[in-house]
């Protein structure tokens, strides 16, 4: 197998082996796979599906598993937890009115969030590359993954965050495991900016999702379900869409599945964002005639993004698998999201945007009764623990009060506390 990096723009290639972010025409660059006579492409589920009964970390990683499609590392040049462990998880009819409904809960992975998958190939490069310090720009997710693979691979680790804007949860474990924390003022789009200008100058890794490297990890997300689904390609797969770098991955890891004849047929992409956070829905809106950036704000700060670095990139997968993007408003994420949590399963107000939107082309006819249909969880429930309270202590516009699960205050009094229990065991 052969690997370049290849400018979308003007199709110029680098050496995937020296870092770079952008080409020389300031497009983005993509990991161009091509596959060598020796490649033994046909046999990669049986190899993948082995490595599953050893204990070598690297095997049970959910990402390495896969890594003919990843990266080429040594095995001891590899930085892993291992991650990408995840479940899916069937969903009950009830939910969607459709043949199957799984959720992909990447909010099982060791920070929390799908981030890993991309740290983990991210944080192995920069120390193979002899880096000594690592930054992101980030709403949260990406800079508690960043900390956290940057402290296990001894590297030094700062990041941009936008002041005020970030979920407790997320800013907890950025500062926990010892990143260098510095809070912008401004939004996730002013810390972008910042971040590039940065690594522009010093030699510190940049670790965004521009970095053509981390998509490639977060490509086994898609490889990972498909193989869980035992190889049967649903007919739709659902993701929420901020700076679009799992939408970028998506499409890149069935272009090359479909190419190398792992798959015979690819699953659509539905993009769903949040109303008022929308650029990628308004340029899908007018044809991809015109792109323009907003400025954003929405409950969902994992995707509260207006200016998503990945759109080129992005666009090629929505029109490769004939995918669809719907925006959602917050008060339907939020629903959907107390639906989820009741299942015991969980997850932060961006994942919930892909059943609130799955729900919406449902509603549509897009999305029909006969499909099969996933959805990814992309982050923990615990992330945004102020989501959730505000939500149930009923702080939020426009939420039924079927929906809301208030705490109680009862009086240290056995026969209070006696006639609530019957009260409840009656309900
Ligand atoms: C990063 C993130 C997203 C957005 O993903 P993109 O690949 O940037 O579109 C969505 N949800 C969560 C929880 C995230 O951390
Ligand atoms: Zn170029």
């Amino acid at each position: 197998m052969k690997r370049v990096l290849k400018c979308v723009k003007c199709g110029r290639e680098y050496p995937v082996d020296v870092p770079r972010y952008r080409c020389d025409c300031g497009g983005l660059l993509d990991v161009k796979i091509t596959k060598e006579k020796k490649d033994d492409f046909p046999h990669l589920k049986e190899i993948w599906e082995r490595r599953k009964c050893s204990s070598k970390p690297i095997d049970q990683s959910g990402v390495w598993r896969f890594r003919e499609l990843v990266y080429p590392f040594k095995e001891d040049e590899i930085v892993t937890f291992p991650e990408g462990k995840t479940n899916l998880y069937k969903l009950p009819a009830y939910l969607l009115d459709v043949r199957a409904l799984y959720a992909k809960h990447e909010g099982e992975n060791p920070t929390g969030s799908f981030k890993d998958r991309g740290m983990t190939i991210g944080i192995s490069f920069a120390k193979k590359f002899g880096y000594k310090m690592v930054t992101c720009a980030s709403t949260g997710n990406t800079s508690a993954a960043l900390a956290a693979y940057a402290a296990r691979a001894g590297l030094k680790a700062v990041v941009f965050i936008p002041e005020g804007k970030i979920a407790f949860g997320k800013l907890s474990q950025a500062l926990a495991y010892g990143a260098k924390t510095l809070q912008i003022q401004g939004d996730f789009d002013d810390a972008m900016k910042a971040v590039q200008e940065v690594a522009a100058k010093h030699r510190i890794y940049l670790l965004n999702s521009l970095n053509p490297i981390r998509l490639e990890g977060q490509k086994t997300i898609m490889i990972h379900t498909l193989e869980q689904l035992n190889w049967n390609i649903p007919d739709w797969f659902v993701l929420p869409g901020g700076n679009l770098g799992n939408t970028t991955a998506f499409g890149k890891a069935l272009m090359e599945l479909k190419e190398f004849g792992i798959i015979d047929r690819v699953p659509r992409l539905a993009v769903i964002q949040a109303k008022n956070a929308n650029p990628f829905y308004l340029a899908y809106k007018n044809g991809f005639k015109e792109f323009k950036p907003v400025k954003a704000e929405t409950v969902a700060t994992a995707i509260r993004i207006g200016n998503p670095v990945n759109y080129e990139k992005a666009k090629r997968s929505i029109l490769y698998t004939k995918g669809v993007v719907e925006e959602v408003s917050d008060r339907e994420i939020m629903i959907a999201k107390s639906q989820t949590d009741r299942l015991g399963i969980g997850c932060e107000p961006a994942s919930a945007a892909s059943l609130a939107g799955a729900k919406k082309l449902r509603k549509k006819g897009i999305i029909k009764k006969e499909d099969t249909v996933v959805i990814l969880l992309t982050g923990h429930l615990l992330k945004d623990p102020g989501a959730t309270t505000d939500f149930h202590l009923g702080k939020m516009e426009g939420i039924p009060k079927s929906a809301i699960n208030m705490p109680e205050k009862i009086e240290n009094d056995p026969i209070k506390i006696e006639d609530k229990i019957k009260e409840i065991l009656q309900e």
